[in-house]
């Protein structure tokens, strides 16, 4: 056999953890950075506008599989490429319901899975009357280009959007409105699939956010019954195989006060989510999204320890390299495995992460923290 050639657009941090297993399994990951510098610079082989067609065909030629460390390449894009014959994983017509929240609402219906209840609005009165019919309030997302919260809003009335209402050709024509989830907690089901079929589940997590960014999470989610893990898992399924989705997948979820399971978002590529699994799981999603969109068999995704706890290390504005604080934090925290993502420092951003296993949840947590504090201290 020859090489396994993998092409990755995106230079962030995702592409960046692809690489120990790429070297791992001798893939040889190549990837198309927006910029030199990238997070990803050691695997970058070209760095190019991913909106234009001739720039990914170019990259395209080098690789035998293309796929995303992010979901904003134009699907016009990779149309192009899949009628030229390239493997795209996953392929673009999955991808459509990545990039767009309404069109992922309308599919996930028809799908008969269970979501917010939901509407498509394009002018203020439909939006009133929605948010008159959920209890005076709504949320209201713009369905393309937003992300860790941008683009996301509670409203009370339509007055409140009327800057998105009078832009409404910027966000694809139409908003989303949904009702606002009175929600106990946020969970997220991390997956895999490969093209011919194989799938393969991780146990389901718990995601907690500070400021619409994640912040912690917690493997396995603590105190879910048999049965909502079964189903969790089953809507993972459902989502992967009615949208097409290969490689990784994450279903991120409310767990409702009246006990609904309701979809929120979808990601197809590697997620934050899935961070744990990298000590945490015997196969992490690093590896198997590589093994997935190369149609390879998938490892187990059984953990490898009771309890997995990460901690984002979310940047300080003015902050230094917390590189600098490496000695005191992993002197103090011996069991804390550090990622650093190499990225400069803003306030709110990804910077690295933070992951213990240990027997005990309330331990993985404490050491975690402890240690992210230290990185952060600085
Ligand atoms: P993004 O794509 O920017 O991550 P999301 O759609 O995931 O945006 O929403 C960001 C956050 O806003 C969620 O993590 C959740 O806390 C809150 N949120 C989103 N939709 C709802 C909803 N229907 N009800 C209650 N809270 C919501």
């Amino acid at each position: 056999m020859g090489a396994l050639r993998v092409g990755v657009i995106g230079g962030g941090q995702l592409a960046r953890m692809m690489t120990p297993p790429a070297i791992n399994l001798a893939i040889d990951i190549k990837v198309l950075a927006e910029a030199e510098g990238s997070s990803a610079a050691l695997a970058t082989t070209m760095v190019g506008d991913y909106t234009q067609v001739e720039v990914v065909r170019e990259f395209a030629k080098s690789v035998d599989v293309i796929t995303f460390d992010h979901e904003h390449v134009p699907l016009a894009v990779l149309e192009a490429l899949e009628a030229e014959g390239v493997s795209v994983q996953p392929p673009s017509k999955a991808l459509a319901f990545a990039q767009n929240k309404l069109a992922m609402r309308k599919r996930l219906g028809a799908l008969g899975l269970p979501m917010p209840d939901w509407a498509e609005i394009q002018d203020a009165e439909t939006l009133d009357a929605f948010i008159e019919a959920h209890g005076g309030v709504a949320i209201l997302k713009t369905p393309i280009g937003g992300y860790d919260g941008k683009g996301v809003r509670v409203v009370r009335s339509a007055s409140d959007a009327s800057d998105w209402l009078g832009n409404l050709a910027q966000y694809g024509g139409s908003l989303l409105a949904e009702e606002k989830v009175d929600f106990v907690r946020e969970l997220a089901q991390l997956s895999a699939r490969r093209p011919s079929g194989q799938f393969e589940p991780w146990p389901l997590v718990q995601t907690i956010q500070e400021n619409g960014v994640c912040s912690v999470v917690l493997a396995p989610a603590p105190a879910v019954d048999q049965a909502t893990l079964d189903r969790t898992a089953e809507i993972a399924k459902s989502v992967a195989e009615g949208l097409g989705v290969t490689g990784v997948l994450a279903v991120e979820m409310f767990e409702a006060r009246d006990g609904r399971i309701l979809i929120n978002e979808l990601a197809m590529r590697p997620h934050n989510s899935g961070h744990f699994s990298i000590e945490g799981s015997v196969t992490s999603q690093f590896e198997q999204h590589l093994r997935a969109v190369l149609d390879l068999p998938l490892g187990s995704a059984a953990p490898r320890a009771a309890h997995a706890v990460m901690v984002n290390l979310l940047g300080v504005d003015g902050q230094n390299d917390f590189v600098q604080a490496y000695s005191g934090a992993l002197a103090a925290h011996p069991e804390a495995k550090v990622h650093t993502y190499g990225k400069s420092a803003r306030a709110g951003r990804k910077m690295g992460h933070v992951t213990v296993v240990a027997d005990s949840a309330e331990h993985a947590l404490a050491e975690a923290q402890g240690a992210s504090a230290v990185l952060l201290r600085g």
